[in-house]
């Protein structure tokens, strides 16, 4: 089972840098130790070590791959959802926190 994405959690982008995705804010709603959920519609710049001309600065779409759990409206992502960069698709490296997986 997948599980729930935190702002504690790293992300890759398609040429395998890896971020946290930290500045992005997530969902206060709803934290997990201590850090955000991270929603779908958490994108923005993400300082990804990128060596690519031009190299990969923010996550502009999320696809969440689980559509039964949300916050306002909005899925929660896991570690199986998929990051589209500026470049193109990337993916969850951690997840952040090991304590909430999501079924379905
Ligand atoms: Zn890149």
């Amino acid at each position: 089972m997948p599980f729930v994405l935190t702002t504690k959690g790293q992300v890759a982008c398609p040429h395998g840098a890896v971020a946290p995705v930290s500045s992005l804010r997530g969902s206060a709603k709803y934290q997990i130790d201590s850090a955000n959920v991270m929603c779908e519609t958490n994108i923005g710049s993400v300082p990804f070590p990128c060596s690519a001309k031009p190299p990969c600065t923010a996550i502009t779409k999320w696809i969440a791959n689980q559509l039964k759990f949300k916050v306002d409206g909005s899925c929660i992502l896991t570690d199986s959802s998929i990051l589209m960069t500026n470049n193109g698709p990337g993916k969850v490296i951690l997840a952040g926190q090991l304590k909430l997986s999501l079924s379905g």
